[in-house]
């Protein structure tokens, strides 16, 4: 039995060995995984409670905003820039929480002394919150680096003085601790800043939030954002605070093909001149021929882009006050508008370039093609004067541009014939976009080709009946003066990233081709011939060989009797032009407004100033080259001053030849429908100016309308 059951105990005993070191093996794993389990549970909750902590602390997990990209202009000078600021925010919650009564004084009366807020005021807001975590600070906000530094270290003295004079020992005798500051930090965000205020602003724009709000601000959003980063805390097992940092990607710098210099000084001109003599429009526009960059474009109605919706340089303050938000909303995006891109008009005879050109390039007409001026001729049953109805004789294309023939252009576009004319006026980018990188571009209107007839084209080819911008006249007289190349207008040439790696280069998009060096090289002869003994003379500069082309357009809308767009279109120098110029005064406030000069004489002395800044310098042997060879002897290179400008005072000016042509587009006007009009193109404003002129451009398909009723009309 013993030596059964001894045999059977051995047996049992092995057995159970084993089941029991697998039991226990069993057991001791479960046991040594329930230990790491409530470790990890400890240990998760502690980590839940450091998450706690850091989330009150407010670093767990920041959003890190990244930097809008600059805008600087094409010598580096800084346009918009985003500089960091802070503001203050206070814990209600956390000062009144502080049992030291004396800390909770010391904090408040610091913060209101610091930021100059009222102390009691400050008191309420923080009492009316108890249980509030964070007050924004007004009068706190956007504050600089250093001056949060500033209110940093007082909290740090704070903390410093109270340490030191805590007692070493319990009961040594009652030690004052000064009081701390608790409960204010600072949060940190980026503010847009434009360095020259009211330089370049219908150009830079502005910004709503994160979002571009006109000019380069807007087209270019997309570069100039970046994408957020953020920064992650976490205590490790030894309770170090470890941060991980996911940078963010600022945005790119955008590089204006803008001259900030010269465009302030322009936009000085034209206050100077809205102020005296005064107009209804002044506007300047500046571009590099060879590559279409602009370089400055200024009209009236400057605004501060850092205060961009303060009226007060325009409006009362009580007409401000009863404005409705419509009307605010109207007010506003008047003074955002930019003239140069944004407003159509009627041309006048700086038009008469792009027809001479055009008849020449097509080869109706050669240098050597006479017309016959009797001072008038008749189109279409409508009698169209030229020059003020004094004759000019046999003239050549030269001389029609010179002396600005009314007779003579109006011959050449019927040469060209509506088929060829058309082309051109699409050649030249008339009636469509440029695609200059800004938004509110107008399109302005031509003829339609169905409707160009006789007359349509006699008024056309000297620039009246159709519509223009400036960016449109501009872009198009630099191919005309550039051997016919046809580059896209634009305001930015470069876009960097934050590196200075580049990211895109503008360097000049070439659209098309309009017309032959030849006729190119032909323009550009006549039109310096224009400033040294035709039409466009008071436009010289001293010590340079100006070229040009003046217009004097009389506006055809209700209530515009004796009103006149006058411009001058021109460039320098004469053997490789480096600069175009287009000059526009809508409306110059003057008794007779009728002369070109007032344009003029104003691209003359802003041709002077800017120049030299533009690297083209006078040459001092040719300074007044212009006025010596005046054929009528006019010494004054300046003509007449504006104040003592007075008609036949022997300055030939083309455009009382558009005065002629009045009565053709006068008519004109009431024989055509409003509703034939391309409202797509038009603008409120051009539509004010134009409605009647241009009425039969668009729809009026058949070509009895125009032609018949100006007769019907015709006195
Ligand atoms: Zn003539």
């Amino acid at each position: 039995m013993a030596v059964k059951k001894k045999k059977t105990n051995k047996k049992f005993s092995y057995r159970m060995k084993k089941t029991l070191v697998a039991v226990m093996l069993t057991i001791a794993i479960a046991f040594i995984a329930l230990i790491f389990r409530v470790f990890f549970l400890i240990d998760q909750d502690q980590d839940r409670y450091k998450k706690r902590v850091l989330a009150q602390q407010s670093y767990i997990s920041n959003e890190i905003k990244y930097r809008r990209g600059d805008i600087v202009d094409r010598n580096g000078t800084t346009l918009a820039i985003s500089v960091k600021v802070y503001d203050a925010v206070v814990s209600p919650s956390e000062i009144l929480s502080d049992n030291n009564e004396n800390n909770r004084d010391y904090t408040i009366k610091t913060v209101a002394e610091f930021f100059k807020i009222d102390e009691e005021e400050l008191r309420t807001k923080i009492n009316e919150r108890p249980n509030s975590k964070y007050m924004l600070l007004e009068g706190a906000k956007g504050l600089s680096a250093d001056e949060k530094d500033k209110f940093n270290k007082l909290v740090e003295e704070s903390e410093q003085a109270a340490k030191e004079a805590k007692p070493g020992k319990k009961g040594e005798g009652a030690v004052t601790v000064p009081p701390v500051i608790n409960g204010v930090w600072f949060e940190e965000r980026f503010e847009r800043k434009y360095p020259l205020s009211t330089v370049a602003c219908k150009i830079i724009g502005f910004v709503d939030g994160d979002m571009g709000n006109t000019g380069i601000e807007e087209y270019y959003n997309d570069s100039l954002s970046g994408s957020n980063g953020r920064e992650y805390g976490y205590y490790d097992s030894e309770l170090n605070l470890q941060r991980t940092v996911k940078a963010p990607i600022n945005g790119d710098t955008v590089i204006s093909s803008i001259d900030a210099n010269v465009q302030g000084i322009l936009e000085k001109k034209v206050d100077y001149y809205m102020k005296e003599p005064g107009a209804k429009n002044v506007a300047v526009m500046l571009m590099d021929p060879n590559n279409g960059e602009v370089i400055a474009m200024a009209s009236n109605g400057q605004f501060d882009l850092n205060n961009p919706r303060d009226l007060s340089a325009y409006y009362t303050d009580s007409e401000v006050a009863v404005m409705s938000n419509e009307e605010k909303t109207t007010a506003l995006n008047t003074m955002w508008k930019n003239f140069c891109i944004s407003d159509t008009y009627e041309p006048g005879s700086t038009f008469k370039n792009f027809t001479v050109a055009a008849a020449l390039d097509e080869g109706t007409v050669n240098a050597n093609t006479t017309f016959n001026c009797e001072g008038k001729t008749t189109v279409a049953d409508y009698e169209i004067g030229c020059a003020n109805r004094v004759a000019h004789g046999i003239v050549t294309p030269k001389k029609a541009l010179m002396e600005s023939c009314n007779v003579a252009l109006l011959n050449m576009a019927l040469g060209l014939g509506r088929d060829q004319f058309y082309r051109y006026m699409n050649l030249y980018g008339f009636g469509k976009n440029t695609g200059i990188d800004m938004r509110g571009e107008q399109k302005g209107i031509i003829h339609k080709k169905d409707n160009l007839n006789s007359t349509e084209l006699a008024t056309s080819s000297f620039g009246q009946t159709q519509n223009v911008t400036m960016v449109q006249m501009l872009s198009a007289f630099c191919s005309l003066i550039n051997g016919g190349k046809y580059y896209q207008p634009h305001v930015v040439k470069e876009i960097v990233n934050e590196q200075g790696g580049i990211v895109e280069k503008m360097d000049g998009k070439l659209l098309r081709h309009t017309v032959t060096s030849q006729t190119s090289d032909f323009i550009k002869d006549a039109l310096l011939a224009t400033v040294k003994e035709g039409t466009a003379k008071p436009a010289a500069v001293p010590g340079y060989e100006i070229s040009g082309k003046t217009g004097t357009a009389e506006k055809h809308e209700k209530d515009s009797d004796g009103k006149y767009l006058v411009s001058f279109i021109g460039f320098v120098p004469y053997d490789k032009p480096q600069l175009a110029i287009y000059v526009i005064v809508d409306e110059p406030n003057v008794e007779d407004q009728a002369h070109s000069t007032y344009a003029t004489e104003f691209a003359s002395e802003i041709m002077k100033e800017i120049l030299p800044f533009l690297g083209l310098y006078a040459d001092e042997d040719a300074a007044g080259a212009n006025d010596e060879e005046g054929e009528d002897g006019d010494s004054d290179n300046k003509g007449p001053s504006l104040d003592s400008l007075i008609p036949g005072d022997g300055v030939v000016d083309d455009d009382l030849s558009d005065v002629g042509t009045q009565d053709g587009a006068s008519h004109n006007d009431e024989s055509q429908d409003n509703e034939s009009q391309d409202s797509e193109s038009q603008d409120s404003e051009s539509q004010d100016s134009t409605s009647q002129d241009v009425g039969s451009q668009d729809d009026q398909s058949s070509g009895d309308s125009a032609d018949g009723q100006m007769q019907d009309d015709q006195v």
